[in-house]
Formats: C-alpha cells, structure tokens, sequence
C-alpha cells in the first residue's frame, strides 16, 4: 500500500498502541489525547498534501521510488536530483503555511538520506552489507508509507567529556550486548520531534566517534513500539492552554508540535536493522550528512512558519490602524526579507546539491550550514518585529472565558475595540496566533529549535570554516596582488 490519506495515517498510528509519560500521567490513547492530538493532525497534513485536490501541490508530494517499483511521498523519498531537492523545500514551505507549525516529517527524511550515502561508503571501504540492509528497510517505510522519526541527540551528561569518561556510560545511547542475531541497546535520545507519531525510528550516534568508542558507533532502526521503548512527554511554553474547554487561547486551533524524551531500556535490535556498528570512522560522516540535511530544512518549514507570522502581523496591523504607518510597512519588509533569505539558502543549497557515490543528492554543505546559522537569528529578529507591530496585548489579553462572561464580556467588548467592522473575537485570534509563536506553544518549534535543532550555531560555525577554503580565498589575492 502507498500513499495513505491523513485519515489512513492516524489510524495506522492508533493501531501501534504507544504509550507515554504525560504530565505525570500514563497516556495510552494519544492520539486522541488533547496534548498529542494537534500534533498528529500536523503529520496527517503532509499525507492529505499527497492527495490534494490541487495538481501542483500533489507534484510536489508524489514522486517515484528510487529503491522500489511505487509511487512515494516525498517525505520518505531518496533525492534523485537537485530538483528533487529544491521540491523537498517548497513542500516544506507549504507545509508551514498550511499548519503554522512544526509537521514533524522532515527529520525521518533527513535520517534516511544520510544513512542511505554513509552506508555504501562504509560497505565500500569494509566490504560489510548494510547498505542492502538499509534500502530493503527504506523500501518497506516508503511502501507502507511511513513516518520515521530520526534520533540523534544523546543526553551528552558533562559536554566536556567523552562518551566513555561520562559517570555514567548510557548518556550516551551504546550496545550493552552483543547477540549472534543481533545488539542489545541502552541509552536515550532527546527533544525527539514527533516520536509518538511516527512508526518507525532510525538511531544515529550523535558524535565524530573516535577509536575506544565502537559501542556508542550505532546507527540502526526500530519500531516506535519495539519493548523496552519509553516515552516521557516534553512540555510545551502554554501547553495546558490545549486542556481549557475553549480553544481560542491556544492561539494556533489545530495544529501543534510534539518533542518527546525516549529512552532505550537494554531494547533488542536484529542485525538486518542495523545500519553502522562500531566503523567510528564513519559516525562523523553520518552526523555531518544528517545535519546538512536537515539544515536544509529549515529553509523550507521555518520560512513557511513565519510566512504565517507575517500574515498575522500584517492582519493585526491592518485591525489596530497601523498598516500604512511607513515605519510599520518597513518592519513588515524587514521580516519578509528576513523570511526570504531564509527560503533562498534553503533553496542555493539545494541547487547546489550534487550525486552522491550511493546514488542519492547531498545538498551543497556550506550553504546548507549558512542557512541554519541565518535561522539561529532572524525567525527571532521576525518574532522581536512582530512583537513591537501587534502591541502589549500580545502579553496581557485576557481569556477567552472571561471573552464570554457575561460580567466582563461587555467591558472587553468596549474597551478591546479597534478599527471600525473588526470583531474583538477576531482581533483575539490574530494575537493568540502572534502569541503562540513568540512566546507560546509554537515558539519551540520556531524560536528555540531554530537555535538548537541540528545542532547549535557554534556547529554550524565550525562547518562553515571547514567548508569555506580560506586558503583558496587568500590564493586569489595572491594571484590578483602578484604576491608569491
Ligand atoms: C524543538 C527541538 C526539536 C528537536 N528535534 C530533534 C529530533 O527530532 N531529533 C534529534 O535527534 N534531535 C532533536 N533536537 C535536538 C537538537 O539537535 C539539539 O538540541 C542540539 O543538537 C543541541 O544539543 P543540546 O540541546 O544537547 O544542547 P548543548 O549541546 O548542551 O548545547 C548548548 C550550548 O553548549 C555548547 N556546547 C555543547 N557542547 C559543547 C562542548 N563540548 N564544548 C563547548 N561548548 C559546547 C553549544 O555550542 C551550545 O551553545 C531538537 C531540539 C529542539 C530544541
């Protein structure tokens, strides 16, 4: 079976029965869970996009498998040309625009393509077969239309210590056990985007491993349902907002993002599942190519997050009386040019992508690094305009209860009143949805994974000056100035 409808996905989700820690609480119903649920209503969009009523935008979720004979969605595609790379970012865009948040999808994507070219190198250089392994993997996730969700991030315990010197050796995800058919794993990954929604999970070390560290050197991929699996519920800024009876403070009504902390309590892995085990000379390789990935994806999902935010800033101007004020047009430019550049270097990077020896398309490392630092700064620079354009009621409107109590309504009604024909209703809905992504539920997604989701800006930093051949630099002037 490919390409399931929204509904199709969430009810392949419920037949996994996962369970989780929820605020203190054990959830086994999460989907229906009013934490969880917008957050699955997010995924589900990006398998309705593949069914869309709308040919373009079906284009750009459809494409042909690579590993197998099926038409796929795209979020579970192999790139197979800097096109498909460059569509992968419209579609994220879209996205974006469409739910106003985190749709938790890329990350799988990012995982796969990466361990895709890291495993043909490493067959390559050690005659070992997990390449073969991975694409009768992947080929089953696109057929079955899967959601995967890609671990990295260890817990790291003291950042300026080893995997082995930590106090304790689980902070970083290891093998405790080997077995004929397979490993035995302990460890946990956090912040893991969307986890509960997926079915599917590809582990990869989180470090340039380096020789001593084979037990912490292993990429492999599990059921979200496999024994031994925890999941303990991340909060979100305004989360219990979801739990009100009344929707309208949540700020976004639908939609929401989901981190979870997973832990791997001694979990069994069979070997055909095991994509890297102990070649420490390829876990830099593997974490380098993820994290360009998805790097790439920002340019995409953030620009198509604060496409919504520009929206509502504009709209909340056009209510408050605002919006021809020269200083508010230009703030309004500000953002948008912000949001553009954004988009553009997740565009160049794409462009700039080339074939990988296994196959698939990489994206150009260094642009796809500069377009994550530019996303540690300006969705907050874009959420610093937006919070000066819709005012201190961002901060202090009251609630949508007391918007119905027939004690404080009129007074709110009065006094919340602005530009003739506009609703106070509707002037709260637009704040709420500027609230949430600055300082709400969605600002996780759009403010603080943008700093540290694929890694933090020193990461990118580092990658840049790796990338960017100062020496050749220095040449050309060189050469310009005659200079031996
Ligand atoms: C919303 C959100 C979603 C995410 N989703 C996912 C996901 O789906 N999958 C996944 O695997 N990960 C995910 N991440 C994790 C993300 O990749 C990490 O947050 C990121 O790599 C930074 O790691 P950290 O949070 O442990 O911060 P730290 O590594 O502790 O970084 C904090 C600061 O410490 C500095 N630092 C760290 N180590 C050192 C050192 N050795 N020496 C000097 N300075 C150091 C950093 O540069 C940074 O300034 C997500 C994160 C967020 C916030």
């Amino acid at each position: 079976m490919t390409l399931k409808t929204g509904d199709e996905y969430k009810d392949s989700v419920k037949s996994l029965k996962l369970e989780a820690h929820v605020m203190g609480k054990k959830s086994d119903n999460l989907p229906e869970n009013p934490l969880v649920n917008p957050s699955m209503k997010a995924v589900a969009a990006t398998f309705d996009g593949a069914h869309s009523d709308n040919e373009e935008i079906r284009g750009l979720f459809r494409t042909r498998s690579s590993v197998c004979e099926a038409e796929v969605n795209r979020f579970a595609h192999l790139h197979q040309s800097t096109e498909d790379l460059v569509k992968k970012v419209l579609m994220q865009r879209y996205c974006g625009n469409l739910t106003g948040c985190c749709f938790q999808r890329c990350v799988g994507l990012d995982a796969a393509n990466a361990v895709f070219s890291t495993t043909y190198d490493v067959d390559q250089e050690y005659g070992t077969h997990y390449h073969q392994r991975f694409r009768d993997y992947w080929c089953k996730i696109q057929v079955d239309d899967l959601v995967v969700d890609g671990a990295m991030t260890d817990p790291k315990g003291d950042r300026s210590k080893r995997p082995g010197e930590q106090a304790d050796p689980d902070l970083y995800l290891r093998v405790v056990e080997k077995k004929n058919d397979g490993v035995v794993v302990r460890g946990a990954k956090l912040h893991q985007t969307g986890m509960l929604n997926s079915h599917e999970i590809i582990v990869m070390p989180t470090l340039n491993m380096r020789p001593g560290e084979e037990d912490w050197t292993i990429c492999f991929g599990v059921p979200t349902n496999a024994r031994g699996i925890r999941y303990i519920y991340g909060r979100q800024a305004s989360d219990t907002r979801k739990l009100e009876e009344l929707k309208l403070d949540v700020g976004n009504p639908i939609y929401g993002g989901q981190e979870v902390m997973t832990v791997f309590d001694d979990v069994f892995v069979p070997k055909e599942r095991i994509f890297l085990n102990g070649e420490v000379k390829y876990s830099g390789k593997l974490v380098e190519r993820f994290a360009a990935y998805h790097r790439q994806s920002y340019g995409g999902c953030k620009a198509g997050v604060g496409d919504v935010l520009i929206g509502a800033v504009a709209l909340i101007a056009r209510m408050h009386g605002i919006d021809r004020a020269s200083h508010v047009r230009d703030k309004i430019v500000e953002m948008i040019h912000l949001n553009e550049t954004l988009f553009s270097c997740g565009i160049a990077c794409s462009s700039m992508g080339y074939r990988t020896p296994a196959g698939n398309y990489e994206v150009d490392m260094l642009l796809a690094n500069v377009c994550k630092l530019n996303v540690t700064r300006f969705p907050y620079e874009i959420a610093r305009l937006a919070t000066d354009v819709a005012g201190g009621l961002l901060g202090t409107l009251p609630s949508a209860k007391d918007l119905e109590d027939p004690v404080t309504a009129p007074y709110i009604k009065k006094y919340l009143a602005t530009t003739e024909g506009v609703e106070v209703v509707d002037r709260f809905k637009v704040l709420r949805l500027i609230e949430n992504l600055v300082a709400g539920a969605g600002s996780v997604a759009y403010l603080i994974e943008s700093m540290h989701g694929a890694g933090s800006p020193m990461a990118q930093r580092i990658m840049i000056s790796r990338q960017a051949d100062l020496d050749g630099k220095i040449q050309k002037v060189k050469q310009l100035l005659n200079i031996n």
